[in-house]
């Protein structure tokens, strides 16, 4: 039997060009761009102004459907499609997002794609990169600091320390570090009071530096930031304590987009990475942006399945950047579909059509949700070799008899060459189907109006019911005048409803709003159904133990 590559194997033995070719190839100046070693680069925020007169490529969008626990390959097929366009001579470029170490060290791995589809040099991406997350982790803990400084030093602006909303972060899956006491040590040492650690990537500045348009815009949602409440319960802004020009320095690298390669030496910009769930789960605007001005088409990738990732991506990143998506590709694949259909994770392999019949009906409502956005999409099958072919047959069947454009993509075994068909379905479908995009709901519509209209529309559900805290919450927004901003609702990847175990496309389901929060500086309300977790733990046996570095500084073992 033939030998499987693992992604780390495939990814040695790719031929990269020198970064600098990759720049030239997108029509970069020297200028334009700084090397970050022999096949990285930043390529400066500015650029975009001078590109303002470039005609805009077409935004295409990368979902799937409520995702396994193993994913469903949205990089994979991403980083595919970009080389499948590639291969049919359009102009391709594509942007995903870097990376966290926590879920690198701990559960599935990287995010760079997989099999002969795959971002590189992977091994940086996956681990420290171009340094941005070290930098975000540090202007978010610098903020802490001068927080606890200001109150160590007197407290001009009365802050009561039990009403402070802004935590530390680090880059790693921590659990011990979620409650934790600081000031301890007597009067040289501080304030004491309670405290707790979110992984960078819940960070309010990665959001921010992902939906910012330009370094201005960086340095007013950094001074917008609420950081806490005083004793008389009023808030307090980065910008009451002046330091939102020192956060933004820190950031002064990480805002420009990183520049790499695919296997198949397509261009990628891999720029910040905020949670699909209490943040909006999209790479950085400019980075897009970017990517639509040196290309005909870029392919982006929004996080977890359409009910998370992409209707925060249509109703949240598109209005920050000021932007309109061509089409929408939704990712399944046979497995998901199956346990949809109701298989458990160790029957996945054996053939059974009924499961799969009865699954489909979770890819029906992500098509549901992307028309009601007023989008054209495809659907791409995102092809496992242990899928049979009645199986595949019968979702092409399916898809065929219900009018969706449908697309096997093999991009995973074959890269670029087995992903022609969907790349030209794409073009297909930009050219020949009516775009009517819209957001779903209006900023003016009131938080309730807003959070139901995504309820109902996207996840299908009948009703809200909110928590006596939630309503409380809602009513201190309205008088603080942050009731305009989106909601980005933080539920469960596994299930359209707000519990994991309800597969499929559950129905009359009521979600139930916990808790709120507001990103001033982000500009979007977090609405928490569920216990959502912002350090995430590492589990029994982390992916780290199978890692390793040989005495040539050969990587082994990162997937
Ligand atoms: P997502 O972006 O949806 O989280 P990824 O693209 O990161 O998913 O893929 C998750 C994992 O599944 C990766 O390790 C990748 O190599 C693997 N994978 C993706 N598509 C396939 C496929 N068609 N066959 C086998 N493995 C795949």
């Amino acid at each position: 039997s033939k030998m499987v590559k693992s992604d780390i194997e495939i990814a040695q033995d790719a031929l990269l060009k020198p970064i600098g070719e990759i720049a030239a190839q997108l029509g970069l100046d020297e200028n334009d761009w700084e090397p970050y070693g022999r096949y990285k680069a930043k390529v400066s925020a500015n650029t975009l102004n001078k590109m303002s007169d470039y005609p805009e490529g077409k935004v295409i969008l990368v979902t799937s459907i409520n995702p396994t626990p193993a994913g469903e390959g949205k990089s994979t097929v991403t980083v595919g499609l970009g080389q499948a366009l590639n291969k049919i001579n359009r102009k391709a470029v594509i942007a995903l997002r870097e990376p966290s170490l926590g879920p690198t060290m701990g559960v599935k791995g990287g995010a760079a794609g997989g099999g002969y589809a795959q971002v590189v040099p992977m091994e940086d991406i996956n681990l420290h990169f171009t340094g941005d997350f070290h930098a975000i982790t540090t202007a978010h803990n610098a903020l802490a600091a001068f927080l606890d400084n200001h109150i160590h030093q007197g407290n001009a602006l009365n802050i009561d320390p039990r009403r402070i909303v802004w935590k530390r972060v680090l880059d790693l899956n921590d659990r011990a570090l979620r409650h934790v006491i600081v000031g301890l040590g007597g009067v040289a040492n501080g304030v004491p009071r309670e405290d707790g650690f979110d992984i960078t990537v819940a960070s309010e500045i990665m959001a921010i530096l992902c939906l910012s348009e330009n370094l201005d815009d960086l340095k007013t949602r950094l001074g917008s930031m609420l950081i806490a409440y005083t004793y008389e319960r009023k808030p307090v802004f980065v910008r009451d304590l002046n330091v939102e020009g020192a956060l933004t320095l820190l950031l002064k690298d990480a805002i420009h987009p990183n520049l790499v390669q695919t296997l198949e030496n397509t261009p990628a910009f891999v720029h910040g990475g905020p949670f699909a769930n209490i943040a909006h789960g999209c790479n950085s605007v400019l980075a897009t942006k970017m990517g639509a001005k040196l290309g005909d088409y870029v392919i982006t990738e929004a996080g977890f399945g359409a009910d998370l990732g992409a209707e925060k991506f249509l109703d949240i990143t598109t209005r920050a950047g000021h932007f309109k998506p061509s089409t929408v590709v939704i990712v399944a694949t046979i497995r998901a579909l199956k346990m949809h259909g109701g298989m458990t994770k160790d029957e996945l392999k054996h053939e059974d059509i009924d499961a799969l019949a009865h699954g489909m009906e979770n890819l029906a409502c992500h098509i549901d949700t992307i028309k009601s956005f007023g989008l054209p999409y495809v659907v791409a099958i995102n092809h496992f070799i242990f899928d049979t072919d009645r199986e595949v047959a019968y979702v092409e069947n399916w898809c065929r008899a219900h009018n969706h454009p449908v697309a096997l993509a093999n991009v995973w075994e074959h890269g670029g060459e087995g992903g022609k068909e969907l790349a030209q379905l794409v073009v297909d479908t930009i050219e020949n189907q009516e775009n009517h995009f819209k957001p779903l709901y209006k900023l003016t519509d009131s938080i309730e109006e807003k959070i139901q209209t995504v309820v109902t529309k996207v996840y299908g559900g009948k009703a809200v019911d909110y928590s006596s805290k939630a309503k409380k919450q809602i009513k201190a927004f309205i008088k603080n005048g942050w009731d305009q901003f989106p909601v980005c609702i933080a539920k469960t990847q596994y299930s359209l409803s707000d519990n994991p175990k309800l597969l499929g496309r559950p129905k009359d389901f009521t979600i139930h709003v916990r808790e709120l929060k507001v990103a001033v500086g982000a500009g979007f309300i977090v609405v928490m159904t569920g216990n959502v977790l912002t350090m995430p733990g590492l589990p029994k046996h982390p992916a780290a133990l199978n890692m390793d570095i040989d005495q040539n500084g050969k990587v082994i073992g990162l997937f």
